[in-house]
């Protein structure tokens, strides 16, 4: 029998044919901890991407989620949100997780967006990859304003004609999303959607 990746309850698995034919992940979480998050499904435009869909509020589970998950390094939680995220990410679409700066994935051990992707089974290309240091600490509000882009594309990787979905955890002010979408329309892309497990308030 296997427990609840949050709390530790036993759950009691009802044998389905999607989950014998492993269409399906099995629950990972039990009901009680499941009623916790908060459905948002919002979908939103912006000059900068054609559909921004957001799965969930960012209310105190997902907080406690987010701090075991990305802080805590509980990879085991990746797969928690499998089953909502694939919904989201099937089609014909190439799946762009944002990347992180190589210096940050070392300190966190591994690549937080990645490892949402994996637990869905769903192919990803990695796309993108981030520009410069992040010292944006030391410059002003100008300075970084005039910075070029967060990220360039891969040298080597031709962006066809197509739509591209980029893949990150949390929406918040949604300048990650802007800069990355930015990048893959000039060299390129005809759509770019963007999917995030969380929206967040400014
Ligand atoms: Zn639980």
């Amino acid at each position: 029998m296997n427990s609840c990746l949050l709390c530790e309850t036993p759950i009691a698995q009802i044998p389905s044919w999607k989950a014998l034919l492993a269409l399906e992940k099995q629950t990972e979480i039990c009901q009680d901890c499941s009623k916790e998050f908060q459905r948002a499904d919002i979908k939103e435009r912006d000059p900068f991407l054609d559909q921004i869909t957001s799965l969930y509020t960012y209310n105190e589970a997902m907080r406690e989620y987010l701090h075991q998950y990305k802080f805590l390094q509980d990879v085991a939680l990746a797969s928690v949100f499998a089953n909502e995220l694939r919904v989201h990410l099937k089609g014909n679409a190439t799946i762009v997780p944002i990347p992180m700066h190589p210096e940050k994935r070392i300190q966190r051990t591994f690549a937080h967006v990645d490892e949402l992707l994996k637990s869905t089974r769903i192919p990803f290309a990695h796309i993108l990859e981030k520009t410069g240091t992040e010292a944006m600490g030391e410059k002003s509000r100008a300075e970084r304003l005039a910075m070029d882009s967060l990220f360039k594309v891969k040298p080597g990787t031709e962006i066809q004609p197509g739509t591209y979905i980029l893949v990150d955890d949390i929406y918040t002010t949604g300048t990650t999303l802007r800069h990355a979408a930015t990048v893959l329309k000039e060299a390129g892309a005809t759509r770019v959607e963007a999917v995030t497990l969380i929206r967040a308030e400014r």
